[in-house]
């Protein structure tokens, strides 16, 4: 079995003695790369430590293809399973892939194993509010039964962490914004019941199996990594900024506002921007604590602000100096006025801080990674 030792340059242990048999990942020769891909157990010592392995379902999507990227820079080992339904081989490429279904046990059970995994974290899943008031069984299926037969093999295997992604959806419509974490969870979508089932299952299963999670309550997740390798790319596209950064590319789309007539100053639903990267070290911080303590805990990831449908139209028109097409539509079922989380726990507890705290820095590398991308997720 091969081990690569990656130096932590940070830490300044480069002079650390080597373990004989270990290669320095900056000394490898080709050769050795070759070997690597074709050794499955090749371990990965960071600093000396080895790396544990982390296994990222739906790491190929727009949240996972940047939480990767931020484990490997954290230390971790990330290995993506993700079936491709929604996301993207070209994400993915330069990580350890599985092309799987979190449904299909056998197949989970073999890259739980193979690679050793310490921790799951799970982005496979759907996300569309409107497509789940539709079709909500697809929902269902996907995002409470799949789920449950990964716990199913996560307790066979003795893999007792999740990272479970959650959603501000488990709150419905709140009485009192900012939310609190322990504001009453009354999920109004089926996309919000599916994370509700899936947290309350959690809760079950550390009572029952030792299982410990941390559940992630999304806001909206929104921006790109600055790199401009990868982005929002859903297919069809549902979410508020790329559909109006499509009107600014495309003369023949008009972005539709969902609805003039909620109970908020301009009528507009508010909701709360939080870029993907910033979301991302929120995931990294919630891992280290989890393997730390072993505790399982909930938290919002938001940044605490909200803005309105036509505040995001004007950061837009801000941020890219051009004018498109608007017209005022419905209201799309499912959809709460306002969504705003307080942010107070994750900064307290997880000494989180977001580095884009305004929507216009947010929509600037939305507009930078989708006026460069050749594939457009429309
Ligand atoms: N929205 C809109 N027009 C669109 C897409 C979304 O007015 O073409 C609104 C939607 O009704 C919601 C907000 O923008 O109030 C954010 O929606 P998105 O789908 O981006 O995220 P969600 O809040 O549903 O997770």
């Amino acid at each position: 079995m091969l081990r690569i030792w990656i130096p932590d340059l940070a830490r300044n242990d480069e002079g650390k003695k080597e373990i004989p048999g270990q290669v320095r990942k900056d000394e490898m020769t080709k050769d050795i790369s070759d070997q690597i891909k074709n050794d499955r157990d090749a371990q990965f010592y960071f600093g000396g430590i080895l790396m544990k392995s982390i296994l990222v379902t739906g790491g190929a999507g727009y949240i996972g293809s940047h939480v990767i990227r931020l484990l490997r820079k954290n230390g971790f080992h990330p290995v993506v399973y993700d079936n491709l339904s929604g996301g993207f081989k070209d994400f993915v490429s330069s990580f350890d892939f599985i092309e799987g279904d979190i449904g299909d046990f056998d197949k989970v059970m073999f890259v739980l194993k193979k690679y050793d995994i310490q921790c799951v974290m799970n982005f496979a899943s759907f996300i569309a509010v409107g497509e789940s008031v539709q079709n909500p069984l697809k929902y269902y299926e996907n995002n409470v039964a799949k789920t449950l037969t990964l716990f199913k093999a996560m307790l066979q295997s003795n893999i007792k962490q999740f990272i479970f992604s959650s959603s501000a959806a488990v709150y419905g419509n709140p009485a009192v914004v900012p939310i609190l974490e322990e504001s009453p969870m009354k999920p109004e979508s089926p996309y919000g019941k599916t994370k509700y089932s899936i947290e309350e299952v959690l809760k079950d299963l550390t009572v029952s199996d030792s299982f410990h999670a941390m559940s992630l309550r999304y806001f909206n997740a929104a921006g790109a990594d600055e790199s401009g390798q990868i982005g929002e790319s859903h297919v069809p596209e549902t979410h508020l900024i790329p559909l109006v950064i499509r009107a600014v590319l495309d003369d023949s789309y008009t972005v539709t506002i969902y609805g003039t007539d909620y109970d908020t100053p301009d009528g507009t639903c508010i909701r709360d921007y939080i870029h993907v990267n910033d979301l991302g070290e929120a995931h990294i911080l919630a891992l280290k604590k989890l393997i730390e303590t072993n505790q399982s805990d909930v938290f919002n990831l938001g940044n605490g602000k909200g803005f309105s449908v036509k505040e995001v139209i004007e950061s837009v028109r801000r941020v890219t100096g051009r004018d498109f097409k608007i017209q005022e539509g419905e209201r799309r079922k499912g959809d709460p006025a306002i969504l705003v989380a307080s942010s107070n726990k994750v900064k307290l507890q997880l000494q989180w801080q977001p580095h884009y705290t305004h929507i216009d820095s947010i929509v600037a590398t939305a507009w930078k990674w989708e006026s460069q991308q050749k594939r457009k997720g429309y």
